[in-house]
């Protein structure tokens, strides 16, 4: 069977020294890949390839150098992606962060790489900022938004990434359920929180649910969902 494919873990966030483990523990679930968003390359642990996404999170929009630095960034090795980009409400103000988003699509585009969208923000507020992502290869991270948001993915041919929030809210089975198969990817967005325990390892548990969802084997939905992330990232 395929491996399962985590496609948004922040290893950058974990002290480098526990990354290691963290990464054997998601090889013993049957991951096979994740996706880094950051800078962090990772230890080599046998059976786990490590991807990376280059940008700057909404929240950090104030930071962001333009499109030369981004670029830079971006050709560094297994980067595969760039993000995650997008909007959030704690961050400043929407003019800076659309212009920061912007600045990803085109580098985005420039460079043929994927690209990674974070929103929370009230949808009709950035609707008319999404439209710069054109045609790139757009994965929306961590879906938890209303059905008419991932059918205006859906429409634009976007894949929809879905986390832990499946299993425990209703709706979104209803979105694994409906969502362009060849589109759908799993993740944990795995980051260290007091309280929360998710991790690589837990990706297997959200590919399940998927696939119960969808009334899929699980061999099938390993397999439709390890080429959907190679697809969404151009591997
Ligand atoms: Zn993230």
């Amino acid at each position: 069977m395929e491996p399962w494919f985590d496609t948004h873990v922040h290893l950058d966030a974990y002290p480098a020294e526990e990354r290691g483990a963290l990464l054997r523990r998601a090889a013993d679930a049957g991951v096979g890949a994740v996706l880094s968003v950051g800078d962090a390359v990772g230890p080599a642990v046998d059976g786990v390839r490590v991807y990376r996404a280059a940008g700057l999170h909404p929240l950090r929009s104030d930071e962001y150098a333009g499109t030369g630095t981004l670029a830079s960034l971006a050709t560094g090795p297994s980067v595969v992606a760039i993000g995650e980009t997008g909007f959030d409400r704690a961050g400043p103000p929407l003019k800076v962060q659309a212009r920061v988003f912007e600045g990803h699509c085109a580098v985005a585009a420039k460079l043929g790489l994927a690209l990674i969208l974070h929103i929370d923000e009230e949808w009709e507020r950035i609707r008319g900022f999404l439209e710069a992502v054109g045609s790139l290869r757009v994965v929306r991270h961590y879906f938890t938004g209303p059905e008419e948001q991932a059918d205006w993915h859906a429409e634009h041919g976007h894949y929809l990434s879905l986390g832990k929030p499946l299993l425990r809210m209703p709706h979104l089975k209803e979105v694994a359920v409906s969502y362009p198969a060849d589109r759908l990817l799993v993740e944990t967005d795995s980051y260290p929180l007091a309280g929360r325990t998710t991790e690589p390892r837990d990706t297997g548990a959200i590919g399940e649910a998927v696939a119960s969802a969808r009334e899929w084997s699980m061999e099938h939905c390993r397999e439709q969902l390890w080429t959907n992330s190679l697809r969404a990232f151009g591997l």
